[in-house]
């Protein structure tokens, strides 16, 4: 691809306490990609998002986001950047109705317009057929969408999926990734988090696979679906 990085990680290195969970990772999103991270439990893919979006702070190494440095800047702040994230295990306002939890997604916004509202149930009719409930009745997959929902109306160019079809269905999967594709196509950069190795490969312009705290490989979505290792490790086959 020949377009401009939008996130650039270089030498990135984050610790909780004595651990170190990044050991130096090189990552690069470029305007209009879907990337994707890979690894096994532990790897340090949670960490590099939460990095990104200011949550921890790295011990070394930098983040930049249209060419700007954004390590130690705080979340709120890299919010109003154009950086949402939609976060593991979906965490929606429960006692919330849908189209409440959507609000607090534009919170930063003075006035949300109905059109910001109409694009997300678009994307997500299912949401509009239930925007009144409350958001802790619904379904797994419909929370998912939801989360995902209320990220997109923050208006990001740059959207942080932390394992979104974590604990769904096979079709709720297919969906997600549809929408996600869709998402995308719509003009918003994508950075998944994905145990759903082949499918998210499938739908990923790149991908990184993350071991332990560094990069083993990285590659186009076909070179990884092609790789030795990620298809022995990753894709439950060799
Ligand atoms: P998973 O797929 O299980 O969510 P992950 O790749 O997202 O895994 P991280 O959650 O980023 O992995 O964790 C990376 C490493 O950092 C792990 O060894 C984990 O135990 C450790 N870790 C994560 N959070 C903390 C914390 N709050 N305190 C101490 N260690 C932590």
């Amino acid at each position: 691809s020949t377009a401009k990085p939008l996130l650039e990680l270089r030498d990135l290195q984050v610790f909780y306490g004595a651990i170190q969970a990044l050991k130096g990772i090189d990552v690069t999103v470029r305007e209009g990609e879907i990337v994707t991270l890979l690894g096994a439990n532990g790897a340090g893919k949670t960490t590099t998002l939460r990095t990104i979006s200011g949550l921890l702070t790295p011990r070394a190494g930098e983040i930049r986001y249209g060419g700007e440095r954004i390590d130690g800047v705080p979340a709120h702040h890299v919010v109003s950047l154009g950086i949402g994230q939609s976060p593991e295990g979906r965490r929606v306002f429960p006692m919330m109705t849908v189209t409440d939890n959507l609000l607090m997604g534009a919170y930063r916004f003075k006035k949300v317009p109905q059109s910001d509202l109409d694009r997300v149930f678009e994307l997500f009719p299912r949401l509009k057929e239930r925007r009144s409930q409350l958001a802790g009745t619904l379904s797994g997959g419909e929370q998912q969408m939801l989360a995902i929902g209320r990220a997109m109306m923050g208006r990001p160019r740059l959207l942080l999926l932390d394992e979104p079809s974590m604990g769904l269905a096979p079709l709720i999967v297919a969906q997600i990734f549809s929408i996600i594709k869709e998402i995308n196509a719509g003009g918003t950069t994508v950075l998944l988090v994905e145990q759903n190795a082949a499918q998210a490969l499938k739908l990923s312009d790149r991908a990184y696979v993350l071991e332990t705290g560094s990069v083993l490989v990285s590659g186009t979505g076909e070179q990884l679906l092609a790789d030795p290792r990620v298809r022995e490790a990753y894709l439950g086959e060799g």
